[in-house]
């Protein structure tokens, strides 16, 4: 059975590559009947946000792509929280002490901190704890069993660190890269357990995903430099046979393509990076999020789903469903993806338009009541028809359509001080009389040919008042079509704006 996690730590809000991340795994283990498990990886308690966790559910759940199984639904292979394995990650690592892969360390950080500057004064590129390093350092290389047994007895600090053996080539095959060769003379003698007795990711990682029986890790690109070291690790404890096959996902990167997309880049472009708002209660530290910004989650997992794979030809909108159908590691790419918001905004519009009117009429009653407004669904339907195609989000329909409802009591001054001239007045003016005396049948045609009517009457051409009309109505020089607004009105309330108007 295929069985995939995804393993964020709780360290602040999930970044929309972590999104990506765990929707990726989510439609490759659907797509293999399989599962797909959600992991918290809070060993390093100093980075341990509160709130994070919560995000981390409350954001998965926004979007449906539940975990099977998580510390809030757990299987049989918990705990689904590293801190609460603690205990047993140590003797993992005492049994690769055993067997020679792994040593205690004694180094205060002072003589880390030495050992760090000697190294740069020589112009070592890339100062490292290593097989060369390590010989003139306190450890359990080094030392004499007797003095590591004594520093211990005395409750020494101590880390454990996993010995990278010395000339070798560590390869594994990536789903998405191919055959990935690292020499070991550029890894370092990575920490597996800290002297505060909590392994490091490196460690519980391993450990877990084989608890866990994982039979694929797919995760971001910046992990792939540490899979030859999680390779060797498999082997150091036996596990090769069932060691998962890695799959790393392409960066996420700037609009402009130029490096990583982080927050800054949406503050700068006034975009979210983050699915749902964020607050950090302790710090005051907040998020835009795409649900508040009035993003539906299954046009954002639609768009999600594009970044880093498509489906080998012109389709784009799909379902959940036939995402997981249509998905495949194959197509995933191997460079990394532009993060496009017009894209993000072009996905909202085609689901927000694919809603039927009465549940789009939901949002205009909300957003009416939100403004004490109370309106009729009848209404509320006639305003969503009228706007449903020129917007992009849900709120919008309320907001670009409000002057349906409540007359303008202001007028866009800009439009005013170049469209409204006599001719304007004198058409309105016979219009409003028109209407006043009129008791027929009143739809969009019938309004506009009254209108046309009226100006050719007049002697005047309607397009040169056509923008006074519709501030007049509106109180604004663009909105949906006019006609349509009219045969919303009625005769009444349109002759009545027009006499507001002029007065
Ligand atoms: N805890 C790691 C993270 O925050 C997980 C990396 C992995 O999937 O192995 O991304």
């Amino acid at each position: 059975e295929v069985r995939v996690r995804f393993a964020p730590s709780p360290t602040g809000p999930l970044h929309i590559g972590g999104v990506r991340t765990a929707l990726y795994n989510y439609l490759f283990a659907k797509k293999m009947g399989g599962k797909f498990l959600l992991r918290i990886e809070d060993t390093d308690q100093t980075r341990f946000v509160p709130g994070a966790e919560e995000y981390i559910q409350e954001s998965l759940a926004w979007l449906g792509i539940s975990p099977d199984e998580s510390p809030w639904n757990p299987g049989d292979c918990g705990p689904y929280r590293q801190s609460e394995r603690k205990p047993s990650y140590m003797q993992y690592a005492l049994d690769l002490v055993e067997a020679g892969h792994a040593y205690y360390a004694f180094d205060t950080s002072e003589e880390l901190e030495a050992m760090r500057e000697r190294l740069e004064a020589a112009r070592v590129v890339q100062p490292q704890y290593n097989n060369i390093t390590r010989t003139q350092m306190k450890n359990s290389l080094t030392l004499s069993e007797d003095e590591v047994k004594a520093k211990l007895a005395a409750g020494e600090p101590y880390v454990i660190r996993v010995k990278i053996p010395r000339n070798e080539e560590v390869r594994l095959n990536d789903m998405i890269r191919g055959w990935v060769m690292v020499h070991t003379s550029t890894l370092d003698d990575k920490v597996l357990m800290k002297s505060d007795g909590m392994p490091t990711y490196h460690l519980a990682n391993i450990v877990d995903d084989h608890l866990m029986n994982i039979t694929h890790v797919i995760r971001g690109e910046e992990w792939l430099p540490s899979a030859p070291l999680h390779v060797l690790l498999y082997k150091y404890f036996g596990w090769e046979d069932t060691m998962p096959e890695f799959a790393h996902l392409p960066l996420l990167l700037k609009p402009d393509g130029n490096g990583k997309l982080s927050k800054r880049d949406g503050d700068k472009l006034g975009f979210p990076v983050f699915p749902i708002n964020w607050e950090n209660k302790e710090n005051g530290e907040t998020a835009a999020g795409f649900r508040e910004q009035g993003y539906l989650p299954d046009a954002f997992l639609n768009f999600l789903s594009f970044l880093g794979w498509n489906p080998g030809d012109e389709r784009e909108i799909f379902s959940l469903e036939e995402l997981i159908k249509a998905f495949s590691v194959e197509r995933i790419g191997k460079s990394g993806t532009k993060f496009d918001i017009a894209k993000a905004k072009w996905y909202n519009e085609q689901y927000l338009r694919a809603k039927s009117n009465p549940e789009l009429a939901e949002y205009v009653i909300s957003g009416a009541s939100a403004d004490g407004i109370t309106i009729l669904p009848e209404t509320a339907e006639a305003i969503v028809s009228l706007t449903k195609e020129r917007v992009t989000f849900p709120a919008d329909l309320w907001q670009e359509c409000k002057f349906v409802v409540t007359s303008p009591a202001e007028f866009d001054e800009a439009i005013a001080s170049k469209r409204w001239n006599a001719d304007a007045v004198t058409v309105l003016t016979a219009y409003a009389e028109l209407l006043e005396g009129y008791t027929g049948a009143y739809d969009a045609e019938k309004a506009k040919a009254m209108l046309g009517e009226t100006a050719e009457a007049k002697e005047i051409k309607l397009g040169k008042v056509m923008q006074a009309v519709r501030l007049a109505i509106t109180g604004v020089g663009v909105g949906p079509d006019l006609m349509e607004i009219f045969a919303i009105l009625g005769t009444e309330e349109v002759a009545k704006r027009i006499r507001f108007a002029l007065a």
